[in-house]
């Protein structure tokens, strides 16, 4: 192959297990860019890439990656993209990939509601199988706050919509995403929320205030203080306390984390959550991984 067909417009994100998967950009951007705490996309306008371009994308590197078994199809939220462009997309990765067993997709609560399980569900008949939600937090207030976009119920119901559509589910939490003062009360909340949405998989995530947001100007002139690594460790802990009634693999695995932990539960709630207390309590700098290894 002369030169990669594949066009990205930098930066590209992906979840961190599809590290191996190939990845088309669906869309540039992504169709929200409001909440306060994420620079991702925001140098980017969205837009939906036309479906002839992926097209011709994929036919050209179909055969230069045959072993390839997982797709993953970006910008965020790539699901808000049209039907008929993301059937288009999916039946043909299905024809020129035939080896291919499973594509995943960002999804956000507005796509997820506005598709439905009906359409959510024809999706998955063309070879979609997971759908990364980035919820972010169970507490109303914090949401609100943080400009998500969508309330409580709205989270919960899209995640019920993703179940009842046969797909699995990947939720992503934030950890310190209410700042020092609500710290308890969205960490509680969100343990709730997780237990309530029942993913397949959830995953719990340090918040990283990125130059350019508004989180990072709040931080930078003192009106929003982020919760110190012990206090990011004690959320963890005021999560899984909620959690009793949570079934299934639960990590805190992600680069940003200070303790590493993949979870399932509830199978190791009650040893994590006394791990937690304990090496919180003792400040044990030995168990937590240190910022310069944090890879952010
Ligand atoms: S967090 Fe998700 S929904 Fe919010 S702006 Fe970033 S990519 Fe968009």
């Amino acid at each position: 192959m002369d030169t990669w067909p594949l066009r990205y417009e930098e930066p590209v994100f992906r979840p961190p297990s599809e590290a191996t998967s190939l990845i088309f950009q669906l869309t540039v951007g992504c169709s929200w860019n409001r909440c306060t705490y994420c620079g991702m996309y925001r140098g980017k306008q969205y837009r939906v890439r036309p479906a002839e371009e992926l097209r011709n994308e994929i036919r050209s590197i179909a055969p230069a990656v045959k072993r390839v078994r997982r797709v993953f199809l970006a910008d965020g939220d790539a699901l808000a993209a049209p039907m008929e462009v993301l059937e288009q997309v999916l039946a043909e990765i299905g024809e020129a990939m035939p080896g291919v067993q499973r594509v995943g997709i960002y999804g956000d609560s507005r796509s997820i509601l506005t598709k439905g399980a009906g359409d959510l569900a024809k999706l998955r008949g063309l070879g979609l199988g997971i759908v990364y939600f980035g919820a972010e937090s169970g507490d109303p207030a914090t949401l609100k706050t943080v400009r998500k976009g969508a309330t409580l119920e709205r989270q919960i119901e899209a995640c019920r919509i993703v179940r009842e559509a046969g797909l699995k589910l990947s939720v992503m939490v934030l950890l310190g995403l209410a700042g020092r003062r609500d710290s308890e009360r969205h960490a509680r909340a969100t343990g709730r929320f997780l237990a309530n949405a029942a993913p397949t998989y959830g995953a719990a995530l340090t918040v990283t205030p990125v130059p350019g947001t508004e989180m990072h100007s709040a931080v930078e002139n003192g009106s929003f203080e982020l919760p110190d690594r012990w206090e990011m460790l004690q959320e963890l802990q005021w999560m899984l306390e909620e959690m009793d009634g949570y079934r299934g693999v639960f990590h805190a695995n992600h680069a940003s984390n200070y303790l590493p932990l993949k979870l399932r539960l509830p199978r190791d709630r009650e040893a994590t959550i006394e791990l937690l207390d304990s090496v919180v309590a003792a400040r044990d700098e030995s168990r937590l991984t240190p910022d310069w290894a944090r890879g952010l």
